[in-house]
Parts: C-alpha cells; structure tokens; sequence
C-alpha cells in the first residue's frame, strides 16, 4: 500500500538549524538527569564487564556442537549447516565411524575436523535451522577475544567445550570409549 508523506514546512525558526539542535541538546539533558537520579537497579545501562546481561533463550550467540550423555558427537558431517552458511566461515572433514558401541548405534559418519571462523561468522544462525540433526546450537554467551587470528578459528573440540563448564558438564578432548557393548536395534 502506498504511504503519502507529507511535506514538512520549516519555520523561519528551525531554518536557522540551531532551535532544533538546542532541542536536541535539551532532551538529551533531560535524559542524563534522569538518568542520574534513577536507582542503579533500574537504569538501562549495564555495567559491563562487572555486570553481565543475561540473554533470553533465543539468542544467537556462541555455537555449541551438541553431544550425546556418553559424550559422542551428534553431529554427522551431513555438511548442510556449511551449504546453508551466508558467510562460508564452517569447514568440515567427514570420516567413517563405525563404532557401533557409541549412543546412537546407527550412524556411520562423523566430522573429523569441523571449525568455524568466527571472525567470519555473521551468527544468523543458519547453521542451526539447517541441521537435521539438532547439532549446533547457537546459544547465549557473547564475550569473544583474542590478541591472533588464529585463536578465533574454533574447531571441534573447542565447539563441544564452549558450554561445558556453564552447564556443569566435564570438557572432553578425544571421543569417548563407550562402557557397554552395543546391543542392535530391534526393528
Ligand atoms: S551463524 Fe550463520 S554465519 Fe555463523 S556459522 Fe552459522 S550459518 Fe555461518
Ligand atoms: S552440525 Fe548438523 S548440519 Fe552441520 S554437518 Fe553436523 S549434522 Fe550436518
């Protein structure tokens, strides 16, 4: 539908530019004294880094390559969430895996290298709505530094880690040797 914008007239006034910069100035005024009596509790500013913000669910924050309770990947190198990247910042080997003893049994591929540029990485969060998986999750945490480049390249196991420790959960390095054999599916 078409919008009609209608023209403005300026007064003599606000043609000289500074009645309406001096209104600018005044509310701005307004707002840093109000600001400076309102109770630290509710002012809108957070005091970062010694007050954190806490996201709500939905945020796209840091990625998190999700793993089962034994530990192993649920990831399957299906590389979707690589097709589907805007910014071409994932990287991904796949390698068979046959070890039938881990969790899922069934499935025969995993990444042997997955890494994701994350100073390329625009956190759409395409990766996640593409995997069929439920493997990578974008979740809520959004403090990223590094003094190199390199630093920011996270791979695998950087990925699996990123919430472990927020979620009480060990931080694992190598895939995990299961526990009890392998019992086939019964169909
Ligand atoms: S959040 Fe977007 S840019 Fe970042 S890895 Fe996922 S798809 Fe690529
Ligand atoms: S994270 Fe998901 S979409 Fe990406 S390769 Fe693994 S299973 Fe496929």
């Amino acid at each position: 539908m078409a919008t009609v914008i209608k023209e403005v007239e300026l007064s003599w006034l606000d043609r000289t530019y500074l009645w309406p910069i001096l209104k600018g100035m005044v509310i701005t005024f307004k707002h840093f004294i109000r600001q400076l009596f309102t109770p630290t509790s509710k002012r809108y500013t957070v005091q970062y880094p010694d007050a954190k913000k806490e996201m709500p669910a939905g945020y796209r924050g840091l990625h998190e390559l999700k793993r089962f309770e034994d530990g192993s990947i649920k990831c399957v190198a299906c590389f979707m969430c690589a097709e589907a990247c805007p910014a071409r910042c994932i990287t991904i080997e796949a390698e068979e895996f046959s070890d039938l003893n881990q969790t899922q049994g069934f499935e025969e591929k995993r990444p042997k290298v997955f890494k994701i540029d994350m100073l390329r990485c625009i956190y759409c969060g395409y990766c996640e709505e593409a995997c069929p998986k439920d493997a990578i999750w974008l979740r809520t945490d959004y403090e990223l530094s590094a003094y190199d480049r390199l630093e920011m390249q996270f791979g695998k196991w950087d990925l699996m880690n990123t919430y472990a420790k927020k979620d009480g959960k060990p931080e694992i390095s190598t895939d995990p040797k299961p526990a009890v054999p392998h019992k086939p599916v019964e169909m």
